[in-house]
């Protein structure tokens, strides 16, 4: 039996999407999950929109003109980051530096949605390539092995968490060298709440959490991956550290609107790339090996969050998260990392 038809024959809940391998999953009698119970509903969930639009809004009067960019954009190139960067730039009128990072998976239609989307919308671009040789000795052991606890793997596989960590602290100390006031992202609603949609860093806080994916990362490759994440002399300094944003959360989000304000840059959806991601090949063998390894997508909580919070409807989720990933590009990605194909997926 394949991953695939194993998930699809899982019991999910009767509201959201979550399966019952979902870790710490309960259903009353009626197959509604714990997590659907516990929400607080859509009214309680607009004040909250409200109150942070208002909060960035003071911000952006406060650090708009202080740095060298207003804000440094994690740009992946697809469909929700290339809708964020325009907002700031056209919304919020904030000069902005957008960063990419090429892991080696993005899509040939990404790079030209990038492409696309920095050059008619007038923004400044960063092309980010750490050593090949390294990151897929980094995503071959992710593949093969666990190197974080299971909390951190709810919401992404490991081989995303590691990539994520390297465009996560990249970006982060380029920020922080241009002095740079905003980091932001474009997290759908359902990947990352309100209440984390505005975050002020601090020197502290960042060295303990750069530990916890840094320290990992180092045992398998060592002290190469330095480049890629903030050193002491970053906490050492008087440098100003960065608001996290993702917009999204709290402002009105919709798919159908995304693509309709991208298109107006020449942004076309990627053929050759899952139905959970816009970009990234990648993608598509880290959910297999996700789903092999813990028994539930890793896109599940997403998908699950987002059909709560009346984003999409669970059909559309369910089908989303039961699409097998294209066996094509998932041994691509197995050849390129020289992964042995063990897991019959
Ligand atoms: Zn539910």
């Amino acid at each position: 039996m394949s991953v695939n038809k194993a998930m699809s024959a899982l019991k999910v809940c009767t509201r959201c999407a979550l399966p019952e391998t979902f870790p710490g999953i309960k259903f009353n009698k009626e197959g509604v999950c714990n997590m659907c119970l516990e929400f607080k509903g859509a009214e309680s969930e607009r004040a909250k929109k409200a109150e942070y639009r208002e909060k960035f809004d003071a911000l952006i009067r406060e650090y708009k003109g202080t740095g060298t960019y207003d804000a440094l954009m994690c740009y992946s190139g697809g469909k929700d980051s290339s809708h964020t960067l325009a907002i700031l730039k056209e919304k919020y009128d904030l000069s902005v530096l957008a960063v990419s990072i090429d892991n080696g998976f993005v899509s040939e239609q990404a790079f030209r949605n990038i492409r696309a989307v920095v050059e008619n919308l007038g923004v400044d671009h960063i092309f980010l390539k750490p050593r090949f040789d390294i990151l897929a000795r980094i995503f071959r052991h992710c593949a093969e092995n666990d190197i974080y606890p299971p909390k951190a793997l709810e919401r992404a596989s490991s081989i995303c968490t590691s990539c994520m960590a390297i465009v996560k602290y990249s970006t982060l100390r380029i920020a922080v060298e241009k002095d740079i006031p905003f980091i932001a992202y474009g997290w759908s609603p359902g990947q990352a709440p309100v209440s984390s949609s505005i975050i002020k860093n601090n020197p502290g806080m960042v060295k303990i959490m750069q530990k916890s994916l840094y320290d990992p990362m180092y045992q398998i490759v060592g002290s190469e991956i330095k480049p890629y994440f903030l050193e002491d002399k970053h906490f050492k300094g008087s440098s100003r550290f960065p608001y996290y944003v993702h917009p999204l959360a709290f402002l009105d989000y919709n798919e159908e609107v995304v693509y309709k304000n991208i298109a107006r840059f020449g942004w076309k959806p990627p053929q050759d790339t899952d139905p959970n991601s816009t970009n990234c090949l990648l993608n598509s063998f880290a959910n297999v090996v996700h789903k092999q390894r813990l028994g539930f997508h890793p896109y599940a909580l997403e998908m699950a969050n987002l059909v709560r919070e009346g984003y999409l409807d669970r059909k559309t989720a369910l089908s989303r998260l039961n699409e097998q990933e294209n066996p094509k590009i998932v041994a691509m990605v197995r050849e390129k990392l020289a992964v042995k194909d063990s897991s019959g997926g």
